[in-house]
């Protein structure tokens, strides 16, 4: 089989590229390993991620699903009592900020309706799992070995090949890219399952939406997550360093159900009466950056090539903005440009990173002095941290924004962007140095599982 742009993950980064390469007339072939619906984490939207949907055609099917409507993100000090709140915001194009509206999405419905779209748009989904990269003579991406669920395999041949693998990361796995990094948040672990009878606020808009994410905060490290999913069910879900749960010697429903009353008094009062309608569910070492993650002939898009942390929901945003900026890119290599460049994609790639490397600044503030960034956020740069809340944090939203300066400025750190390879070195919270590759060059290839599963086994 032959085609001009094939995709590996019929996710959100997968549905999305697929669709804005549709509206240029490009018929892509979405390539995914799992049956839908099936459960996946990642259930807040950014007011950007929503301008997505929308710039798409999308609205109409989101209001019709009945998508719980989100006004913003309250924050909760660790008593329980005192917040700080971030409204959905939009830009006109005069940049001119006014509120906004954004959607939670139950993943299970919500990827399905997207890849099914995409589909009726003129995408080809096929079922079954991406098991090799194809390289061709100058080490360009020229197609992948799938596996069909009778266990066969196909060569899919490509000119340019998307890996949307989420955290499977095929390509970084397959060391088709630079090398994976330890992220700043690497030490987390995060259990989440979906409830009933959990207390929301009543309100219809602003600051007491019914439906609005609330962020519980503990101490450093120590969060909890409340995103109404329906008029029902909320996620709820707990963040620790793994080292708390190792130590704690409970299983994973024991600990989520021991540590959800301990990390908020706001939390508990509103989860007193819960009923879990789902399983525990656990991701542990979520956070890693992959190097030279776009060449010649592919590009990696959203957790393919970079998690940093889940605390302010940016993870559908990037993703869903990454289909979008690549798909300039794509064209005009399918058009011919840049395919004697080492790496044809390396202004998409740098342009990505930098907006990743906003966020990261971002949460790392956050993370290391809580009290000053509440105080920066409320009072200093109330503007700018709304439109990084809302996911503008790229270079041509008019960042690094004063407040992002102001941050780096605060974590004594530097960017430095002079060529494609110096760029973003990781430099998280809690980045050792030492332990920074997950691979040296002649070690064994590590397989997704390897990676998972690097710390703790469950
Ligand atoms: C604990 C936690 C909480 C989070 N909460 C939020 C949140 O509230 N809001 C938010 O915006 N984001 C959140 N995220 C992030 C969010 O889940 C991701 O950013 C988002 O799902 C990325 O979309 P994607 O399309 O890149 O990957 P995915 O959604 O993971 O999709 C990848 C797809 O590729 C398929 N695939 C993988 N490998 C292969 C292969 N070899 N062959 C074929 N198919 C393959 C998979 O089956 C999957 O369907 C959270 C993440 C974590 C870890």
């Amino acid at each position: 089989m032959k085609t001009d742009v094939f995709i590996i993950g019929g996710g959100p980064g997968g549905a999305m590229s697929a669709m804005f390469l549709l509206r240029e007339g490009i018929k892509p072939i979405i390539l995914e390993q799992e049956e839908f619906p099936r459960f996946h984490i990642g259930e807040s939207m950014t007011g950007e991620a929503g301008q997505v949907l929308r710039r798409l055609g999308l609205e109409d099917k989101m209001q019709a699903a009945n998508y719980p409507v989100k006004h913003g993100v309250k924050v909760y000090g660790a008593e329980g009592v005192n917040s700080w709140f971030i409204p959905v915001s939009a830009r006109s194009p005069e940049w001119k900020l006014s509120p906004g509206t954004t959607w939670q999405v139950r993943r299970s419905d919500f990827d399905g309706m997207i890849l099914q779209e995409s589909e009726v748009r003129g995408a080809t989904a096929i079922r079954g799992k991406a098991v090799k990269a194809l390289l061709g003579g100058d080490g360009a991406v020229r197609g992948v070995t799938m596996r069909h669920s009778d266990g066969r395999l196909e060569d899919i041949e490509s000119e340019v090949v998307l890996d949307c693998s989420g955290l499977a990361t095929f390509l970084a796995n397959q060391r088709v890219t630079g090398p994976k990094y330890v992220g700043s948040y690497d030490k987390q672990i995060a259990f989440f399952t979906h409830v009933t009878g959990a207390l929301r606020d009543s309100g219809s808009s602003g600051e007491e939406a019914k439906d609005n994410t609330l962020i519980f905060y503990r101490k450093k490290f120590h969060w909890a997550w409340f995103i109404p999913i329906d008029d029902q069910v909320v996620s709820l879900g707990l963040v620790v360093p793994t080292a708390v749960f190792q130590e704690s010697g409970q299983t994973t429903e024991e600990f989520f159900h021991s540590y959800l009353p301990e990390i908020n008094p706001g939390l508990k009062r509103r989860s007193l009466d819960i009923k879990l309608i789902e399983k525990v569910h656990v991701i542990p070492n979520y956070s890693y950056q992959v190097r030279r993650f776009c060449g010649k002939g592919f590009i990696c898009i959203g957790d393919a090539h970079r998690f940093i942390d889940p605390i302010f929901s940016f993870g559908l945003s990037a993703t869903m903005r990454e289909a979008e900026f690549a798909v300039p890119h794509v064209l005009a290599y399918l058009g011919g440009k840049g395919r004697a460049l080492p790496n044809p994609f390396a202004e998409h790639m740098v342009f990505c990173e930098k907006g990743a490397d906003n966020l990261e600044d971002m949460v790392d503030l956050f993370w290391e002095q809580p009290f000053a960034f509440s105080g920066l956020v409320h009072r200093f740069y109330r503007e700018e941290m709304i439109d990084a809340f809302a996911g503008r944090v790229y270079e041509t939203e008019h960042q690094p924004s004063r407040a992002i300066l102001a941050f780096r400025k605060m974590l004594a750190r530097t960017r430095e962007y002079e060529n494609e390879d110096a760029y973003s070195i990781p430099i998280g919270s809690r980045f050792h140095p030492e332990r920074a590759a997950i691979w040296e060059p002649n070690s064994p290839l590590p397989t997704t599982e390897d990676w998972m599963s690097s710390a703790p086994t469950f």
